[in-house]
C-alpha cells in the first residue's frame, strides 16, 4: 500500500538495504524493513562454546580458548561481527540509530532466555567520555527495553573510570592494558546490596562486541572480588 498520507508524511528508509518501508510492512519501531530483519533469525555456525567464536577445524573449543583462562565462564555471542549485524552496530553506536536498541533487545531476549534463564545481566558500562559526549549509553538503553520486554533483572553494578581509550583502536596487548582497573563496583550499590545480602550469585555481562575478551574477563574478575560466584558473558557480535 504505497503512497498513502503516512508514508508521505512519515518516509523511512531501511538502515541498511535504502529501501523506503512502508507503514503496512513496518516490523517494529526501528528502521528496518522485513527482508533485512529476517537476516538476523539465524547464522547457524558451529562456535566455540567457550567465545563463541565460529569454528572451521577445531571441535568445540577455539584453539584461543584452550591456551587462556578466562574470569568468565562462557560467553554467547549472537552474530559473528561482520556483514549486517556489523553494519547495524556501526549505525546503533556511531550514526546515531537509538531506535535500534529495541530491535537488539528482541534479538537478545530469547537467548537470555534459553542460556541463562533468570540470571540477572549487568550490562557493560560505557566510557564516561563518551557518555558526555553523546549522552547516550549503548548497552543501558538495550538494557532498559529488556526488562521491559521481558523479565530479566537488570542490575547496573559497575561502573568505568575515565581516561580509557576506545578498545577498538588498540591491540590485544594494549586491549588488556587498557582495561585493568577501568571498572569497578558502584560504591552506593556495594554498600546496599552487601547490607542487604542481595549480590546475585551468578550474573550476565552484556556487551556489544567480543573481540580479545579482555573486557568481559576484567568486569568478570571485579565481580568475583565482590563474591559472585560465576559469571557468563552476552554480546551481540563475536569478531
Ligand atoms: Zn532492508
Ligand atoms: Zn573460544
Amino acid at each position: 500500500m504505497h503512497g498513502t498520507i503516512l508514508d508521505i508524511l512519515c518516509p523511512e528508509r531501511c538502515i541498511l538495504c535504502g529501501e523506503w518501508i512502508y507503514w503496512d510492512e513496518r516490523t517494529g519501531d526501528y528502521p528496518l524493513c522485513r527482508g533485512c530483519k529476517a537476516l538476523f533469525l539465524t547464522h547457524g555456525t558451529e562456535t566455540c562454546r567457550v567465545c563463541s567464536m565460529e569454528l572451521t577445524s577445531e571441535l568445540g573449543i577455539c584453539t584461543v580458548c584452550r591456551e587462556t583462562s578466562f574470569s568468565f565462564k562462557r560467553n554467547v555471542s549472537l552474530f559473528p561481527y561482520r556483514t549486517h549485524m556489523k553494519e547495524l552496530i556501526r549505525s546503533y553506536k556511531s550514526k546515531g540509530y537509538e531506535r535500534l536498541s529495541l530491535f537488539f533487545a528482541e534479538l537478545l531476549l530469547p537467548v537470555w532466555e534459553r542460556e541463562f534463564p533468570r540470571i540477572p545481566l549487568v550490562p557493560v558500562p560505557p566510557r564516561p567520555e563518551r557518555m558526555k559526549k553523546t549522552g547516550f549509553d549503548p548497552i543501558g538503553q538495550i538494557c532498559h527495553h529488556l526488562s521491559r520486554i521481558g523479565s530479566i533483572e537488570v542490575v547496573p553494578l559497575l561502573s568505568r573510570s575515565t581516561g580509557s581509550k576506545e578498545q577498538k583502536l588498540l591491540s590485544k596487548q594494549e586491549r588488556e592494558e587498557n582495561v585493568k582497573k577501568a571498572f569497578f563496583v558502584r560504591p552506593e550499590l556495594r554498600h546496599r546490596l552487601s547490607k542487604e545480602r542481595k549480590l546475585p550469585l551468578s550474573i550476565v555481562l552484556l556487551d556489544d562486541v567480543f573481540t580479545t575478551g579482555a573486557t568481559l574477563h576484567q568486569c568478570a574478575g571485579v565481580l568475583k572480588g565482590e563474591g559472585v560466584q560465576e559469571v557468563y558473558g552476552l554480546t551481540l557480535a563475536r569478531d
